[in-house]
């Protein structure tokens, strides 16, 4: 069954009345609503669409706000000065105000597969697959029903062609059309019915939900950097955990990670995947206190089960410690990238909050000061903190390094076993450290 046979609601248009919802002006930023207007005033239809539309019915402050028109992009840029035409297949219309970015898009109709990959027309004409429609095939061609609602500056009704509404009251996501065909057209959709399901705390239809174990694979021929931009949308948005949690019930995690999903899994003690659900939990604390997260911080964190394994197996082999955690970690790297296109100034970093953790134990003043000036500390700082709090076994680096940032000399003086020069005579602690790696690895 193509996108475009799924059957309309009955007695289509539907059109969910002004005093039957609660979408109110108020509540749409100023720069939508004056396109909104524009368009209107100058005979056009003029919608708001997608998950602007959703997250209001829902009570949330949506991010953006898309719209969605019958004029052709060159009718919108006629109408606004402050506009400018993007993309080459489908041409999209920017309207700029100030910060805000209103984006308006031509109804289309038929498949869209979302992936990008499909060509353009020569001269620039869309194609068959992507002809400008009516408001009816824009809808269609959605993916899931919450998303194809429009609410229309004309009569502020929310037009609703194919039971979104009824779903987004039932906190439901269902896809359009044959759940099937939809996954294989666009892969990257089962990652959107997960990350939607946690971001919304929607329950994903169980007719929509059945393929994605099956078809979880094909995930692997979608375009590694769609994928990382679709991993920082699932993890670093205020979800993260839930969305863990759904990528894990749904099987996509060992699609999208499968060398940290299989050390997890053979992980008996659990530690390794405790560690990573408190880092995510940390980073939802952190985004809803509006302060920073990283993607190289989540990425040493998403990756750390499988660096920890690949450092056990380099060490079982016999390479020093040194060259166990080099080697490790450039290898998670690599193999990583054929998934997922980390860009190297996150994967650097994030490695390099890897090699740090096995510096915390080496207490001597040199390596102190040296640990404390690396611009990596504070983030492998916090990295050490994640995982005392899912093991509790690393309370005595977090207190030494804890004070070392305050008064270093002073930790330092305080180490009950620390001769301050002592590193080359000191065979104690060097045996300690080669120790330490599988201890990391093994306690998370
Ligand atoms: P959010 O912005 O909260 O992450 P969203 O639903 O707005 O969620 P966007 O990626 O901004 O997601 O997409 C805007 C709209 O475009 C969606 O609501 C949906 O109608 C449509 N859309 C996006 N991706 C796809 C896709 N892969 N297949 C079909 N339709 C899509
Ligand atoms: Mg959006």
């Amino acid at each position: 069954m193509s996108p475009t046979s799924q059957p309309l609601l009955a007695d289509a248009p539907h059109s969910v009345p002004r005093d039957q919802h609660p979408i109110s002006r108020k509540s749409i930023s100023p720069g939508a609503l004056r396109v909104l207007y524009r368009l209107h005033e100058a005979g056009h239809g003029a919608f708001l669409v997608g998950g602007a539309v959703r997250d209001l019915l829902i009570g949330l402050q949506p991010k953006d706000f898309d719209v969605a028109t019958d004029a052709t992009p060159e009718q919108v840029k006629a109408l606004f000065r402050n506009c400018r035409l993007i993309g080459r297949r489908f041409r999209l219309a920017h309207v700029v105000f100030g910060r805000e970015i209103v984006e308006v898009a031509t109804f289309r109709s038929n498949a869209d597969d979302g992936s990008g990959d499909r060509e353009t027309h020569e001269g620039g004409r869309l194609l068959r697959d992507n002809v400008y429609g009516t408001i009816e095939e824009d809808a269609v061609r959605r993916d899931f029903t919450a998303n194809a609602l429009y609410y229309a500056i004309e009569d502020f009704s929310v037009r609703d062609y194919l039971g979104g509404y009824e779903d987004v009251r039932n906190r439901v996501l269902k896809l359009i059309g044959d759940p099937e065909q939809r996954y294989r057209e666009d892969p990257v959709r089962m990652l959107r019915a997960v990350r939607l399901a946690a971001k919304l705390g929607f329950t994903i239809d169980p007719a929509t939900a059945a393929p994605i174990p099956v078809l979880a694979p094909l995930l692997r021929e979608a375009a590694p950097a769609r994928l990382f931009e679709e991993c920082l949308k699932l993890f670093l948005s205020g979800h993260g955990e839930a969305s863990f949690l759904g990528l894990e019930a749904q099987g996509l995690l060992p699609i999208l990670f499968p060398e940290s999903a299989a050390a997890m899994a053979s992980n008996r003690s659990g530690a390794l995947r405790r560690v990573v659900l408190e880092g995510l939990r940390n980073t939802d604390a952190r985004v809803a206190a509006d302060e920073p997260v990283s993607p190289a911080f989540l990425f040493a964190l998403l990756l750390w089960p499988a660096y920890c394994h690949a450092l056990i197996g380099l060490q079982a082999g016999g390479a020093n410690a040194a060259e166990a955690q080099r080697r490790a970690a450039d290898r998670v790297t690599l193999h990583q990238l054929s998934t997922i296109a980390l860009p190297r100034r996150f994967s650097l970093p994030m490695q390099e909050i890897w090699l740090l953790q096995t510096r915390f134990p080496l207490r001597q003043r040199k390596r102190v000061v040296r640990t404390l000036s690396h611009p990596r500390f504070r983030a492998a700082f916090d990295f050490l903190l994640l995982r005392d709090t899912a093991s509790g076994s690393h309370g005595e680096d977090v207190a030494f390094w804890r004070e070392a940032q305050h008064d270093p000399d002073h930790a330092i003086a305080a180490q009950p076993d620390t001769a301050e020069d002592g590193e080359e005579g000191a065979t104690g602690r060097r045996r300690r450290r080669r120790r330490r790696p599988a201890r990391a690895g093994t306690e998370g």
